[in-house]
């Protein structure tokens, strides 16, 4: 008979490496009062470390939700987030603490926020397609990196993407590995997890879940980015998920006005409903909207003309003096 205590979810990884401490984090950290962020279960806070002065992010996590006990599910965050440290786009963890109730993660500080305040601003704070290139091949190389060590994130969106800095918009940090899943040793994960507007349609008609899932997201954030709207937003839960799973997506001119159309074939490339024909992390980032041509005159290759960028990336034998900016 399994034994409860060591049964876990399909995909989750429960041995770490980190020491937890069982003193009281109180006497290592101030906590300087300003909440970060906050979610269903977890608080996040700014904090400093007395003996070095530096500030990190102290993510506060129940260890009982809804009456059920969740430790399993911390420590499955806690070895992805092991898992990863090689990689400088996901989230450092630097120490975790345990009392009674919670489990405390200490993160490196991510003190640019959300890209999600980016996503919905208005024309001064909003990205522009070149911010959105760099911090779409970052946001790729990080889940690249995941991916190759089948790790699936299962949450992209803009609310778990944040920057080291906001002015200038700094590099980017994936955070939230709560829902992520090792695809190792394991036939089929199915479960309905992740946040309406950003979840895939295999998630949707319970079939299996890959990287692939993963990828689909990158293709709504990559979408919301760049046009600030959410492609499948509906009036309600059923008509998002209908707009989902009949991939049903505006890529008018009037959406994406003034953004290469090189841009538009990358969220194609993501926004397909069948998960073994979508794009993987590593095909995008060699997709020519991320690699401008190599040329000699690489200032030409401004992406305030991106009409000009609808060349194939087969014609790179050819001359771009329709590209030159001299
Ligand atoms: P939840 O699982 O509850 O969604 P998250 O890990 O996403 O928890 O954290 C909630 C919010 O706290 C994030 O959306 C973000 O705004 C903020 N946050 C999380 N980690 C950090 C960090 N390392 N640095 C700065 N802010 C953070
Ligand atoms: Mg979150």
């Amino acid at each position: 008979m399994p034994d409860p205590a060591t049964m876990s979810k399909k995909g989750m990884v429960t041995k770490i490496h980190t020491r937890i401490r069982a003193d009281p984090f109180t006497a290592s950290y101030d906590l300087v009062g300003k909440e970060l962020g906050r979610g269903k279960f977890a608080v996040v806070k700014t904090c400093i470390e007395k003996a070095s002065g530096k500030q990190y992010a102290a993510k506060f996590l129940r260890k009982r939700r809804k009456g059920a006990d969740c430790r399993m599910d911390i420590l499955n965050e806690i070895a992805v987030l092991e898992s990863a440290k090689a990689n400088p786009y996901v989230v450092a963890l630097h120490e975790v603490y345990e009392t009674n109730t919670e489990i405390i993660l200490v993160l490196e500080c991510a003190a640019g926020g959300e890209i999600f305040d980016q996503c919905v601003a208005d024309n001064d704070d909003a990205f522009t397609e070149k911010d959105v290139i760099r911090l779409a091949k970052q946001i790729l190389n990080g889940v690249a990196f995941l991916h190759r060590n089948n790790v699936v994130h299962l949450d992209l969106k803009p609310q778990n993407i944040l920057l080291t800095s906001a002015r200038p918009i700094g590099d980017i940090r994936i955070v939230d590995f709560g829902l992520s899943r090792c695809m190792d040793n394991i036939t089929e994960v199915r479960e309905i997890l992740g946040t309406p507007e950003y979840v895939a349609p295999e998630i949707l008609s319970y079939e299996p879940i890959s990287t692939a899932t993963d990828m689909w997201s990158i293709g709504v954030l990559t979408y919301v980015m760049l046009t600030g709207e959410s492609p499948f937003q509906g009036d309600s839960k059923q008509e998002t998920f209908l707009n989902i799973s009949q991939v049903n997506v505006d890529y008018s001119q009037d959406t994406f006005e003034g953004i290469s159309s090189l841009a538009v074939d990358f969220i194609k490339s993501l926004l397909v409903k069948n998960p073994r024909k979508r794009a993987t992390a590593e095909e995008c980032l060699n997709h020519p909207w991320l690699n401008p041509l190599p040329h000699s005159h690489s200032h030409s290759h401004s992406h305030s003309h991106p009409h000009l960028h609808t060349r194939p990336a087969s014609s790179l034998d050819e001359p771009e003096t329709s590209q030159s900016e001299s």
